[in-house]
Formats: structure tokens, C-alpha cells, sequence
């Protein structure tokens, strides 16, 4: 069965939508729920101009819990123990449910992907390990305006120069080694010997962006997210060792900026925004319509990426929506981007 998935996988995208529920200020503005599924792999949209349906890998409900949606990503942990790059996004506007999806809701009551993906990688590497040795290590950055920065890094003795220009995280440049591989240059790599201590680590990055947010007063949903973790196993039969890489991300929010009224860096925010989306869209369109050339260079966001889109590795998106008939544009706009990709 587990060696059907790898077929399965093999080269492939996978794009699952998300609808969350209705929330109180969608219900004060009425209008409605225009946003449904219609099955295990459609959406249907009421639109003005009629019904219009998308179709996906898998599409979850405002019903879903986390555990569903867990269910159908936890394969994808074992790929990254047996040395793939899997990389798991999620994308929609803000509000649509992306943090929700991949981080969980704020108390932790209801964890999301990251959480359960730290047990599971854990969890995983026990049922192996008379077999296998694991190491396991894991860099988190953010990407702001075009600008990498390291949430790991520690903020005593860095503060004092870093502070005052770009809040307390590091900066960090995409390089390419002589073999052409990128890799994300002056990012801190922590290991980490339980899910609890990499949850620690994933604290702390969190803790890191908030300040830098604050610090330059922009809202976090205005910058990437993105987490690297990876599990080095040597095989103790035969001494070999493989490298798997687990990429979590949490998309900055799609949504068009308002043509009126916005301040000059808000506007540079979402050209930037829209500039590394689009180069997104534009690598997985070209990945799964296995075009020759595949745009990676285009953003800063492709390119740290890169390892784990294409080649051997696994791709899941999920685009996450609402429901309501107030977020029926941008909805719109959010599905035809991921099915573009299809
Ligand atoms: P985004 O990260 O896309 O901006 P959030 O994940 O922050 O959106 O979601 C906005 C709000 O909706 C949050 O309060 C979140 O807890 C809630 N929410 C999102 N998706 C769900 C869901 N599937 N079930 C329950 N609450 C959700
Ligand atoms: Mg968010």
C-alpha cells in the first residue's frame, strides 16, 4: 500500500482545498454561503454568472477537523524518513484558514500540521529504530519584502547591530553550491532529539517573527513562513545514510491590494507578495505540466523552495477559502490559481 503512494506521488502535485467555516463578522455582513463541496473532490461555487465547480485531490469542509485533513497528510511523513523532500504549503487570502491549517488555532486546542508533523516524524523514527539511526535538524525562516531572515538565531549579542534595522532575526542569502543545489545561506540548522524540542524551536521562531513584526509594524500574514526540517537516517545493517527534508509553509495571504488609499510600503509588501506567489504558481504549473524549464529563479520564495518542489520530491498544496459570498473574488481568484497548477 505505502509503496503505491510513492507511485502515486511520483512527479506529482497534489492540491487539496480547504473550506473553513463561517465566521461571526461573514455572518453580520450577510449575503451567505456560496462556497460548498459537492463531493470528496469538488467545490462548488455559487457565482453571480452561475454555479461553477473546481476540482482537487481532496476537498475538506467546514466539517473537517484536523485530525481528517492529518490523516491525509501523514503518508507524506514517511516519504521524509525514507529520504524524499516533501514540501507542504497552504495558500489563500487572509483569514481563509492557513495558519489554522498548518499551525493550529492559538491555544493549541486544535493542533495543525506543523504540530502533528513533528510527533509523527518522531513517532515514525521510533517504530524504525533498531534498524536505523536518526539525526534529526530544522531552520525556520520568514520571507518579508524579498528578505530572508532567520528565526532561529539567537537574539543575545545579535541584538544590538540586527535590532534597529531589521528587528532581531538574522539575514540569510540563497546560494548555490558548486553541485547547483540552493541552500539558504547563514540559516541557523538547530537539531532537535523529540517533537517536544522541535515544538521548542518552532516557539521560538514564532516568538522571533512576532517581534520582527512588531518591531516594524507590519502584520505577520504579510510574510512567508517557512520551516525546514530534516531527518538524516543511517540505515545500521549497511551504513547507508539518506537525507529526507520535511518543508512547511505558511504562505504570506493572497489578496489584491486595495487600489485606493494604501501607503507606499504596503503597496511594495504586495507587489512583493504578489510578484513570489505568481512565481510559485508559475513553477508548479510548469512541474506538473512537466515543462522542460522550470522558472525557480523568478523569487526568492522559488528558490528556497526549490529542493523541494520538482525533481524527486512531493508537493502538496492546500488552498484554503471561505465560504462566504463577501470573500467570493478573492475565492474565485484563489481557485483558479490552484487549479491552474493541475
Ligand atoms: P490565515 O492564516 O489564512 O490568515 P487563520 O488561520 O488565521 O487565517 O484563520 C482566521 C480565523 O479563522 C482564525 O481565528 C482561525 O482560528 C479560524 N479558522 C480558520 N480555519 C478554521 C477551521 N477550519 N475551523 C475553525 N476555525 C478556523
Ligand atoms: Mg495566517
Amino acid at each position: 500500500k505505502y509503496y503505491n503512494m510513492v507511485e502515486e506521488m511520483k512527479g506529482k502535485i497534489r492540491v487539496f482545498c480547504r473550506i473553513r467555516p463561517v465566521n461571526r463578522s461573514e455572518v453580520a455582513q450577510g449575503g451567505g454561503v456560496v462556497v460548498e463541496k459537492s463531493d470528496d473532490h469538488s467545490v462548488n461555487v455559487e457565482t453571480p454568472r452561475g454555479p461553477r465547480e473546481f476540482q482537487f485531490d481532496k476537498v475538506f469542509s467546514a466539517e473537517s477537523t484536523q485530525e481528517d485533513l492529518f490523516q491525509d497528510t501523514n503518508r507524506l511523513i514517511q516519504l521524509v524518513i525514507d529520504g524524499y523532500n516533501v514540501c507542504i504549503f497552504a495558500y489563500g487570502q487572509t483569514g481563509s484558514g492557513k495558519t489554522f491549517t498548518m499551525v493550529g488555532d492559538k491555544d493549541q486546542k486544535n493542533p495543525g500540521i506543523m504540530p502533528r508533523s513533528f510527533n509523527a516524524i518522531f513517532d515514525l523514527m521510533r517504530e524504525n529504530s533498531p534498524r536505523f539511526d536518526f539525526k534529526v535538524s530544522a531552520y525556520m525562516l520568514e520571507l518579508y519584502n524579498d528578505r530572508l531572515q532567520d528565526l532561529l538565531v539567537s537574539q543575545a549579542g545579535e541584538a544590538s547591530a540586527q535590532t534597529q534595522a531589521h528587528g532581531p532575526a538574522r539575514r540569510v542569502e540563497i546560494k548555490r553550491n558548486r553541485k547547483g543545489v540552493v541552500f539558504a545561506q547563514g540559516a541557523e540548522t538547530k537539531e532537535a532529539s523529540s517533537a517536544q524540542e522541535l515544538y521548542a524551536l518552532f516557539q521560538q521562531a514564532c516568538a522571533s517573527r512576532h517581534i520582527s513584526a512588531t518591531k516594524m509594524n507590519v502584520e505577520s500574514s504579510r510574510s512567508h513562513l517557512i520551516v525546514g526540517i530534516m531527518v538524516e537516517s543511517k540505515n545500521l545493517t549497511n551504513g547507508s545514510v539518506s537525507t529526507g527534508k520535511l518543508s512547511l509553509v505558511d504562505l504570506a495571504g493572497s489578496e489584491r491590494a486595495a487600489k485606493t488609499g494604501v501607503k507606499d510600503h504596503q503597496l511594495k509588501e504586495a507587489n512583493s507578495i504578489n510578484k513570489s506567489l505568481s512565481a510559485l504558481g508559475d513553477v508548479i504549473s510548469a512541474l506538473s505540466a512537466e515543462l522542460p524549464h522550470v522558472p525557480y529563479r523568478n523569487s526568492k520564495l522559488t528558490q528556497v523552495m526549490q529542493d523541494s518542489l520538482g525533481g524527486n520530491a512531493k508537493t502538496l498544496m492546500i488552498v484554503n477559502v471561505s465560504p462566504s459570498e463577501c470573500n467570493l473574488d478573492e475565492t474565485l481568484t484563489s481557485l483558479i490559481y490552484a487549479t491552474r497548477v493541475k
